[in-house]
């Protein structure tokens, strides 16, 4: 019996799979879709649904704004247009999956960056010093970008509130401080979002997951707070100043944000300052240690706060053909890094929203197949929690 689209999704509605309605709307999708059995239980005719090109379960955050305009630079600027582009070709996702964010606001930055800060970018008058650390070439048009990104952010993080997880094709930008940018980064995309949440009475916590290359500076100093000692894991001690052959975890609590950075600790920033859970890797460390180390981070972070909202940093530069890492990561063991964010937050049904940061890869390519990979790792984590 071929029933009414509208009796399908009561069907679908009564399995509580709710947000599978919204994957078969369109209507070919619904006129091809048969279901028998009292209940609804689904059985697919032939041709069935077609599954060659779903909705995504959740929303993706774009612009073409979020191209930073730095000339050539190690910095792929154009690869956040790549993977859109790449998502779409691909079937991963289609034109409806995406949301065009808007720019923050001056109010927005200010949540966390210094009202100094903020009228040093507006105005152009930041010092050579200042320009010299941010390493990307200052200009009126990057701190738009800067704003969208961070606008991006916040949408991301409103949208992941709602269906548990979403993606900013964009972000991470986690070596900004509030009085000054680092490393590529201006504003600090995903603290803007987190205050802006608080602010809003949406969230009163929230958990960062960097797993960027490098140590996650810029949060760890924005969100330090009247810290206490972290309890760890009783396999991992205190450790010791120096990074052993296979890496050390130490950590502090801060307030109402707990941070977690996995890093390589020989590497960028130089001077770390701590998060709630550090986690300093040794040199070339490769997929099984990293996923053990980053189980540990998530296990122990995770027993002693209860986050409203989880940020998961997905840097591309922990891959081993990264130009400015040196882990060893593969492909495979970055998309299992993911995997496994997106399993301990489901678990536990904690919002996450995921935002991309570093990767500079030899082959740029390689850098957005890492990140469409974040994307699929998602799909495919939240496909199965809407159908168990
Ligand atoms: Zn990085």
């Amino acid at each position: 019996m071929v029933r009414t689209p509208c009796d399908a999704n009561t069907a679908i509605e009564r399995h509580g799979v709710l947000r599978l309605r919204e994957m078969v709307r369109s209507a070919n999708d619904l006129t091809s879709l048969s279901m028998t059995g009292a209940l609804g239980s689904m059985n697919f005719s032939k041709p069935a649904v077609s599954w060659k090109r779903p909705m995504l379960p959740f929303k993706l955050v774009y612009s073409n704004g979020y191209y930073l305009p730095i000339g050539a630079h190690v910095f792929p600027a154009e690869k956040y247009r790549l993977v859109h582009d790449h998502l779409l070709a691909d079937g991963i996702a289609e034109e409806s999956d995406f949301l065009e964010p808007q720019s923050a606001t001056d109010q927005d930055i200010l949540l966390v960056h210094t009202p100094e800060y903020v009228h040093k970018l507006k105005t152009g008058t930041l010092s050579p010093r200042e320009e010299m650390e941010l390493e990307i070439p200052y200009t009126p048009e990057l701190v738009t970008a800067f704003w969208l990104a961070a606008g991006g952010a916040i949408l991301a993080a409103r949208q992941a509130l709602t269906d548990r997880i979403s993606i900013n094709i964009g972000g991470g930008f986690h070596h900004a401080f509030p009085d000054h940018g680092e490393g590529f980064c201006m504003i600090h995309d995903v603290a803007v979002a987190i205050r802006r949440m608080q602010r809003d009475g949406k969230i009163r916590t929230a958990m960062t997951v960097d797993c960027d290359v490098h140590h996650g500076n810029g949060t760890a100093a924005i969100f330090a707070g009247t810290r206490t000692r972290s309890d760890l894991l009783p396999s991992v001690g205190p450790g010791t100043q120096s990074v052993g052959p296979t890496g050390k975890m130490s950590g502090s609590h801060a307030g109402d944000v707990f941070t977690i950075s996995l890093h390589q600790h020989n590497n960028y920033p130089a001077v770390k300052p701590p998060s709630s859970i550090d986690v300093d890797l040794p040199d070339g460390v490769g997929d099984d240690d990293y996923l053990s180390w980053l189980d540990n981070a998530l296990s122990s972070g995770l027993r002693q706060f209860a986050p409203d909202l989880l940020c998961y940093i997905a840097g591309a530069d922990p891959y081993r053909e990264d130009q400015l890492g040196g882990l060893s990561l593969t492909m495979e063991g970055l998309k299992k890094r993911d995997e496994l964010v997106f399993r301990v937050a489901r678990a536990r049904d904690i919002p996450v929203m995921v935002t991309f940061a570093g990767g500079y890869a030899r082959n740029v390519e390689d850098t957005v197949a890492i990140h469409c990979n974040t994307v699929m790792a998602a799909k495919e984590a939240f496909l199965r929690s809407l159908s168990s």
